[in-house]
Parts: structure tokens; sequence; C-alpha cells
């Protein structure tokens, strides 16, 4: 089998620093395609792999959120060499009972599973792939179902965005919140996925969307792609505070996008009657949360949410259509640039929370 080399950041151990170096990767077999890296965004999610918050066997190469071009195609991978697209950890089988019935990020298949475990190569002994991706390397080795094509008038930066934090931001609020014309909006967190909480309901038709963030740049970003009031909730009591913005009746649809227990029992608290809160920050694995019964009786709901159920394969390129034509921001969310050997300094950003995402560019 013939491997190829490439430079990665490889995670050794939860909590200590990831290491740049030379690590192999095989060929595409059927259904697969190998692409060169052009830009990845640092997600909340990697940031917990990387503190172990969520255990994955390492080592591993952490990354998801991706864009780039494709260097070699397998057998049957609807795909041709120099194609930009970009990557989607969503790879749903198409043919389980879940993705027949369009909720494909509950897909079955356990098959990919298996490929992640025969691609990446450290000193010739195979590795586990994070996520069916592993993006913070020069190559990534994918499923064709998770990789998407972009137009040429698309950025790099604005492709990898696309490929996590915006697109699971809109489906949360297009797809999970179903949020309808004239309806009031809630998002708490205004990183990537809460900023494209906020687009989506402004796209969605909302007359008022409240953006909640503890960081003032943060708030200044909500603002300036459609929030029309923004809250600082190291100030203010939240709910108090976005009571008093929604005239004492509380919001149609609350988004939680930090994954704190007390943000999400506060995205309910603030619900109007009817009122529906998702949950699409990702909580520690043994967190709970409580929520008032007085206040379920008047047709409250509270929902979990993995990536918005984004339909991937017909979802992102709606998206990508809407950024490539400017309805959608994605390119002012990427704030920082780094190159690989950065990478850590780059996760340091995403814990500290500098600008609204760090992107890894090659
Ligand atoms: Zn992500
Ligand atoms: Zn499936």
């Amino acid at each position: 089998m013939a491997l190829i080399t490439m430079r990665a950041a490889v995670l050794h151990e939860p909590g200590k620093p990831m290491t740049v170096r030379e690590v192999q990767l095989r060929e595409p077999n059927h259904g697969e395609v190998l692409i060169r890296t052009a830009s990845v965004g640092v997600c909340g999610t990697d940031l917990h792999f990387a503190r172990g918050l969520f255990p994955y066997p390492t080592p591993t190469i952490l990354g998801h959120e991706a864009s780039g071009v494709v260097e070699q195609v397998g057998t049957g991978a609807p795909f041709r060499i120099g194609d930009r697209v970009l990557v989607c950890d969503q790879m749903p089988c198409g043919r389980c009972g879940p993705c027949l019935a369009g909720r494909m990020v509950y897909c079955t298949d356990t098959t990919a599973k298996q490929r992640q475990r025969s691609r990446l190569f450290l000193d010739r002994e195979p590795f586990r792939q994070y996520l069916g991706v592993s993006a913070l390397a020069e190559l990534m080795l994918v499923d064709a179902a998770g990789v998407i094509p972009i137009p040429a008038e698309l950025s790099f930066d604005a492709a990898a965005l696309l490929g996590c934090c915006l697109t699971t931001g809109a489906a949360t609020v297009f797809n999970t919140a179903a949020l309808r014309p004239g309806q009031s909006a809630l998002v708490i967190g205004c990183g990537g996925v809460g900023l494209g909480a906020v687009q989506a309901a402004r796209i969605a038709g909302a007359t008022r969307v409240i953006a909640a963030d503890p960081e003032p740049h943060r708030r200044t970003a909500a603002t300036s792609v459609g929030a029309t009031h923004t809250i600082d909730p190291t100030e203010r009591d939240l709910v108090e505070a976005v009571l008093a913005a929604s005239d004492g009746h509380g919001v149609d649809i609350a988004v939680e996008a930090v994954g704190e227990p007390a943000l999400a029992e506060a995205a309910f608290a603030c619900l109007a009657p009817g009122g529906r809160a998702v949950i699409v920050g990702m909580m520690p694995p043994d967190s709970s949360i409580r929520v008032p019964s007085a206040l379920l009786r008047r047709g409250r709901a509270i929902a979990g949410s993995v990536m918005g159920e984004v339909r991937s394969l017909h979802d992102i390129p709606t998206y990508v259509r809407m950024a490539t034509i400017g309805l959608l921001h994605a390119d002012t969310l990427a704030t920082t640039h780094r190159p690989l050997d950065e990478v850590n300094a780059a996760f340091d950003d995403a814990a500290t929370r500098r600008g609204v995402r760090t992107m890894i560019t090659f």
C-alpha cells in the first residue's frame, strides 16, 4: 500500500500541546476523496477534545471545519482533480432509516468508523482519524458524502466556516427551531455558531434578534450581521434583560450556542408561551438541566440539536449560495489567521475567545 507523507498537528494526549510532525496517509479507496487543505477553522468542539472534555482515542489529528482542493479521487466519487470543496463531518449513508427520513445527522451507518481506522499512520502504525476529517494536516482523506463543491467566488475561509459553525447556526434556526417570519429570536453565545444563528434569524424574517455574549467585539459582530438588540450577560441578568428587550413577553425561539447548563436553563426561561429553545452548544457529557414545570405548561418546548439537524448535502449547498450572493456573511467571521506551526496558539485564541474564529491557513 502506497503511503503519502504530510505534515500534521498531532494530539498525543488531551490537555497537552499538539506537535506538528510528519505522518502518513493512504491513497483514496472507492468512494473517498483526497483533499489538499486550504483553510481550517478552530471549532469549540475541537477545543473540547483537545482538553479531554470528551474522550477520544489518541494519537489523533483534530480539525473538522475545512476547505481545500481535490488532489486525488477514488473510484465512484463524483469529483475531479482541482475541484474547490468544503468538508463537513456529517457523511450520511443516504440509505438508513434516519437518512431516508431526512434526519441524516442520526445516520445509523457504522462503516464510516471502520474506514477512519485505516487512513492515517504514525511511524507506519495506523491511528484513528478524528470525526472522519482530521483537518489540521496538509491533506485530508474523506468520504465523498462529506465533500461539497464550492464556486470560485467563495473564499476558502468562508467555505471552511460553512463546513461547521455557520451551517450549524443556520440549520439550528431553519431546521430545529423552524423560525417563521415575524417571530422573535434570542441567540446566546456569539461565536461562529451563534453568529450563524443570528444571520439565519434575520434571513428567516425575525423582527427581533437578541444576541447575548460577554465579549464586546462579539456583540459588535452580532449587530453587524443582523442582531437588533445585544446583551452583556455579565452586566445584567440574562433572563430579565431578554424579557425587557421583548416587551415582557419573551422570545419565540432561543438558541443556546455555548454548551453551559445554566445558559440552557436561561434560554428556556426566556421563552414566550409556545416558544422553543434549542440547545446546540455541546454540554459536558455528565451534566443535566432543570426545567420549571410551570413554564412547560404553556406550550414551551426544549430540544437538543446535532448540528441543527443539517441535511448536509441539501442544506450546505443552499447556504453556500446564500454566502456567495452576500446574504450570509462568512468572511467577517474569520478574524485571525495562523499557519499550522501556530496551532497551539490558535487553540488558545479559541479558549480565550479572541476574535470570532481563528483560521489555520495552508
Ligand atoms: Zn465544529
Ligand atoms: Zn444513514
